[in-house]
């Protein structure tokens, strides 16, 4: 499967120029130049924002198709728990996981129940593990980007214990391996994701060298094959494992619902995430241990690669709690043996991956942020727009980096006479 930067491209055929991408992208990674948009990958953290807005379906995931499955001699699938609650009432959990076995995966697991073992395991570190507070859930990779590009002083907060869709794979590929000798490249394992920053996680994976995932392939994409084969299903077996707990994990609060604490907090949708990382930053949350933050609205079943309303989707993930019980059906004897063994730890330490400088000499770094005051100062304070850039001090600082022009701006009364009182002359243009 070919390497990709981003999990999300823009198709310029299809792109009118129309900035409804730029004004809600939340990192302003995005310009509009000669009426295309742009992304500038250094600020993108891969939220999905951008594809979820755009009117003209010009923004594109890149997420795995079938046939790229072609490329193994085993395929595992492991559906985020999210899929459950796209079908309607009448689908239970057990039969979409045996429809999506129908249409073509060597073997199905239950991801939800990795979701349970991992609450566990978040619970045991919590209760074990000494240090500041709160910690920062692991699993939403557009929410430790964000933390990694804007927030680099909360990276010590994250809980270092791998998402659930991680440690399914590694358990399920050695499993799998072993039992029918194959090497595991010829295995592959595929998460069914409902957002596309899952597979910025398998493509470029922060806290490990490589994901244990081979690909994701979106919701959207496997949910008319999945529909078609329940109508009609013919099979038996017992692939469902979790309880509610697990299957919980698909909104906002799920991953904290199976700890037995009253110190946690959960936060969904980019906003309020944002809002939340400024206050722990600010030293604001006293007396909470754990923070779950999730970038979706409602979190994961308001991924953009759902195919269900996502209101719909959470009455149906409460009921199918309520349906299988808030009692973890894992042993917390196996996962503490499994916990002191490393197996849901982390391998590495998180980088920060801030954005550059003005300039990497800081005595030219302070001269372009007085430039860039002046700047904003002469433009119209309307963040409109126009320009192409999201907010007037973005063209500002794109301005004095050489990246736009003053007269971009539409609005500016004279642009000639405010171009030679900046400095700004349009040949340091990039
Ligand atoms: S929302 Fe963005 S990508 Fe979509 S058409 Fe408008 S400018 Fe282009
Ligand atoms: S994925 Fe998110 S951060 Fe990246 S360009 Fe789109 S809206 Fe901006």
């Amino acid at each position: 499967m070919p390497e990709q930067l981003h999990s999300i491209k823009i198709d310029e055929g299809r792109c009118v120029g129309c900035i409804t991408c730029m004004k809600a992208c939340p990192t302003k990674a995005i310009r509009v130049r000669n009426r295309k948009a742009v992304i500038i990958g250094e600020r993108c953290i891969d939220c999905g924002e951008c594809f979820r807005v755009c009117p003209h379906r010009a923004v594109t995931p890149l997420t795995t198709s079938a046939s790229d499955l072609e490329a193994f001699k085993m395929t595992i699938a492991l559906p985020s728990p999210v899929l459950y609650s796209q079908f309607g009432r009448n689908a239970m959990p057990n039969e979409i996981l045996l429809a999506l076995k129908t249409i073509g995966f060597s073997y199905v697991f239950d991801e939800a129940w990795l979701c349970e073992m991992v609450t566990t395991a978040i619970e045991e570190y919590l209760e074990t593990q000494d240090g500041p507070r709160p910690l920062i859930s692991s699993t939403c990779p557009a929410v430790v980007r964000l933390i990694a590009m804007r927030y680099p002083n909360l990276l010590p907060l994250i809980i270092p214990i791998d998402a659930p869709r991680e440690v399914a794979a590694k358990r399920y590929r050695t499993m799998k391996g072993n039992k029918h000798g194959l090497s595991p490249k010829e295995i592959g394992v595929i998460h069914i994701t409902p957002c596309p920053a899952k597979m910025i996680s398998i493509n470029r994976p922060l806290g490990t060298d490589k994901s244990h995932l081979d690909g994701a392939i979106s919701i959207r994409d496997i949910y008319g094959p999945i529909l078609t084969v329940l109508k009609d299903l013919d099979e038996d077996m017992i692939i469902q494992q979790s309880s509610g707990v697990g299957i919980g994990w698909a909104m906002t609060g799920g991953e904290i619902r199976g700890l037995n604490m009253d110190t946690c907090l959960a936060v969904s949708g980019v906003q309020d995430v944002m809002t939340i990382l400024d206050d722990v930053e600010a030293g604001k949350l006293k007396g909470i241990d754990y923070l779950e933050c999730l970038i979706c609205p409602d979190g994961c079943i308001g991924g953009p690669l759902t195919v269900e309303n996502r209101h719909l989707a959470k009455n149906r993930v409460e009921t199918l709690v309520k349906m299988f019980g808030e009692k973890t059906r894992v042993s917390r004897e196996l996962v503490k043996r499994q916990y002191k063994a490393g197996f849901f730890s982390l391998k590495q330490q998180l980088e920060a991956s801030p954005l550059p400088p003005l300039d990497p000499d800081q005595t030219k770094a302070i001269e372009k942020a007085r430039e860039r005051k002046e700047i904003v100062q002469k433009l119209p304070g309307t963040d409109c727009g126009a320009c192409g850039a999201p907010d007037c001090r973005t063209l500002a600082e794109d301005v004095v980096l050489g990246h736009a022009l003053l007269s971009d701006c539409p609005f500016m009364e004279s642009k000639n006479d405010v171009l030679k009182s900046s400095g700004c002359h349009p040949k340091t243009r990039k």
